[in-house]
């Protein structure tokens, strides 16, 4: 519980609307108050940036906990996607990569690419040699994809590597994001 005073109360708005500014949220380091307490208080257009700092927070704690059992073999998610076991709406495949709609779509389009065998390759930071046929086919699909979404005047294709960068699930992957005016840098 903190107390809120008015000069306390200016100083998170500067805080907030600094990190929303130069983009440094995912960076921000948890601020110990109670968010949802403090966002009526505050003014409506204070609310995203709240809302944007705690599930930036969620989302790094998250991709903390996922990296701490990237290396033991588990299967993820994916792999149960693959196997058709949970639903997807699947945009592309072929006999080694698999493309489809990101639940918690970033962008108009946000399509996840991966190679459907994993081969050793929970994050880009395992690549070998070996895997450059198949890295080659990932980045292929992804265009296919852009294509079939419209979006090859202007998409972005992403892969977070390791906890310092959010990945959090363990089996290599491209995101494809399109469908709206992306920004530099990203956050
Ligand atoms: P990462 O955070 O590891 O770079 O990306 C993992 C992505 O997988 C996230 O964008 C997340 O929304 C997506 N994802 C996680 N679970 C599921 C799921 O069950 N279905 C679909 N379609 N996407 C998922």
């Amino acid at each position: 519980m903190v107390a809120i005073s008015p000069s306390s109360f200016s100083i998170f708005r500067n805080y907030a609307a600094s990190a929303r500014a130069f983009g440094i949220v995912r960076a921000a380091r948890a601020p110990s108050f109670n968010s949802h307490r403090l966002s009526l208080l505050l003014p409506p257009h204070s609310h995203r940036s709240l809302f944007r700092l705690s599930a930036t927070n969620d989302e790094e704690a998250n991709a903390k906990a996922a990296a701490a059992n990237a290396d033991t073999g588990a299967s993820t998610i994916f792999d149960k996607i693959i196997a058709k076991e949970i639903p997807s709406t699947i945009v592309y495949e072929d006999e080694k990569v698999l493309a489809f709609k990101d639940i918690n779509p970033q962008a108009p389009v946000h399509v996840v690419v991966i190679p459907k065998f994993r081969d050793g390759l929970t994050q880009l930071a395992k690549a070998e040699a070996r895997h450059g046929e198949i890295l080659g086919q990932l980045l292929y699909a992804a265009k296919i994809v852009a294509e079939k979404e419209g979006i090859l005047d202007g998409f972005r294709v992403v892969i977070n590597n390791g906890p310092g960068a959010c990945q959090s699930v363990y089996h290599l992957h491209l995101h494809v994001l399109g469908g709206r005016q992306m920004k530099w840098p990203p956050g």
